[in-house]
C-alpha cells in the first residue's frame, strides 16, 4: 500500500485525500501549516462558475468538474457537513453598453431589459438586458470540511497545525517530507499548497510558475432577500447566500501574500454591488476579508507529475476556480498516482 503524502490542507489538498483515501488503496496523510481551509478555500465566494473568461481548454475542464458536484456532493454530505450546494441560473448583466453584444453572444438566454427586470427586479432600472447562465455554488468552507471529514472515516490521517518544510529529493525521488516531528515517509508527495507550492518546489529545482493573487471580499446584510440569484459582472459578482447575505467580490491584485483587505478594495466593491444592485445600498455591512489565490500566467491550473521527479504530484494554480475545480482535480491526481 503506497503512502501519499498531500502538503496543504485546502479544498485542492483535502478533495485529493477523500478521493484517495475512497479505495483504501492508499495510506494517505494529509499536513496543513494552519487550520483547514484557512485561507482561499476557506474564503472564496463559492460560485460554480464554468464559463468565465478562461481558455477553452480550462472551460472543458471546469464543465466536466461542475458535472461532478451532484455525486460529490451526495458522497460527502454522508459525513454530516452539509454544504450548501444549489444549482441556479447567474444573470450577467449588461450594466453598459458595450456588454451587451459580448452578452447578446454569449452563453445562456438573452434577456431584454424588461424581461432580466421581471426575473430580478434588484437589477438596477438601467441595466440593457442580462444573460441567464445555469450554474451552481456552494459554501466552500464547508465544502473543505465535508471533504475532509470524509476522508478522515476513509482511514486518511489529517494533521493540522503540521508546517511541511521545503522538499528534497533522492536519487530523482521525494522519499520522506519534513515535519517539526520528524521526517514521514512518503511513496508518493502531493504539493497543494496553493501560491506557497513554488516556495516548497524551489530547492528540488522544480519551478511552479504560480504567484499571489489577493481577492477581497465584502458581506452584505439586507433586510429582505433582495437578490434570488447570483449576478457576474466582468470579473464582479454578488452572491446570495443560504443565510439571507449577500457576498460581493472581487479584487485581483498582485501585493504578495499580504491577505488583509483595503479601503479602496472595499469602496470599489461596495460601489459595484450598489451599482449592480441598489437596493443593497440599504444592506448592513457585515464584514470585509481577502486571500491570495494561487494564480498562473495563463489561468489554467498546474495539474500532475513535476518534471524530472516521478512521485512529486503538483496540484495547485487553480487561480479564481479552485472550489469548482477540486473534483476533477483530485480525479485527475488519482488517476496518475494508481
Ligand atoms: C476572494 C476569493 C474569492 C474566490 N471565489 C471563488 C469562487 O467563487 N469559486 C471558485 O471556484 N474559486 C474561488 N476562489 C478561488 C479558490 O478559493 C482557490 O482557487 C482555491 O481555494 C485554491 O485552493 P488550494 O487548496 O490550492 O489553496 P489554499 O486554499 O491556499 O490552500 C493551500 C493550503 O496549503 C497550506 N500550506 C502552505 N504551505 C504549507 C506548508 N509548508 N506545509 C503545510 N501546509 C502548507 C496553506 O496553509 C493552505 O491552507 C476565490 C478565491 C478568493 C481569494
Amino acid at each position: 500500500m503506497a503512502r501519499v503524502v498531500i502538503v496543504g490542507g485546502g479544498v485542492i489538498g483535502c478533495a485529493i485525500a477523500e478521493r484517495l483515501s475512497r479505495e483504501r488503496r492508499h495510506r494517505v496523510l494529509l499536513l496543513e501549516r494552519d487550520t483547514l481551509g484557512a485561507h482561499a478555500s476557506g474564503a472564496a465566494a463559492g460560485l460554480l462558475s464554468p464559463h468565465g473568461e478562461a481558455n477553452r481548454e480550462d472551460d472543458e475542464l471546469a464543465g466536466r468538474s461542475l458535472a461532478m458536484f451532484p455525486e460529490t456532493v451526495a458522497r460527502v454530505e454522508r459525513s454530516g457537513v452539509l454544504v450548501e450546494y444549489r444549482e441556479q441560473e447567474s444573470l450577467r448583466p449588461a450594466l453598459a453598453a458595450e456588454d451587451e453584444e459580448r452578452l447578446r453572444r454569449g452563453r445562456g438566454r438573452w434577456l431584454d431589459a424588461a424581461g432580466a427586470l421581471a426575473e430580478e427586479p434588484a437589477l438596477n432600472p438601467s441595466v440593457r438586458g442580462a444573460a441567464a447562465v445555469p450554474e451552481a455554488q456552494v459554501t466552500p468552507a464547508r465544502l473543505v470540511r465535508a471533504f475532509a471529514r470524509t476522508a478522515a472515516a476513509q482511514g486518511a490521517e489529517i494533521r493540522e497545525g503540521a508546517p511541511v518544510g521545503p522538499l528534497a529529493a533522492r536519487s530523482g525521488c521525494v522519499t520522506a517530507v519534513e515535519t517539526p516531528g520528524g521526517l514521514e515517509a512518503a511513496d508518493v508527495v502531493v504539493l497543494a499548497a496553493g501560491p506557497w507550492s513554488p516556495m516548497l518546489a524551489a530547492p528540488l529545482g522544480v519551478e511552479v510558475d504560480v504567484r499571489p493573487s489577493r481577492g477581497q471580499l465584502v458581506t452584505l446584510r439586507p433586510a429582505g432577500g433582495v437578490l434570488g440569484r447570483p449576478l457576474t459582472w466582468r470579473g464582479s459578482y454578488l452572491v446570495p447566500k443560504p443565510d439571507g447575505s449577500v457576498v460581493a467580490g472581487s479584487t485581483e491584485e498582485d501585493v504578495g501574500f499580504d491577505e488583509r483587505p483595503t479601503a479602496e478594495g472595499v469602496a470599489g466593491l461596495l460601489d459595484f454591488a450598489t451599482r449592480a444592485a441598489p437596493a443593497l445600498g440599504a444592506a448592513q455591512f457585515e464584514r470585509a476579508w481577502a486571500a491570495v489565490r494561487p494564480a498562473t500566467p495563463g489561468g489554467g491550473p498546474v495539474i500532475g507529475p513535476a518534471p524530472g521527479l516521478s512521485n512529486l504530484m503538483l496540484a495547485t494554480g487553480h487561480g479564481r476556480n479552485g472550489i469548482l475545480l477540486a473534483p476533477v482535480t483530485a480525479e485527475l491526481i488519482a488517476g496518475q498516482v494508481d
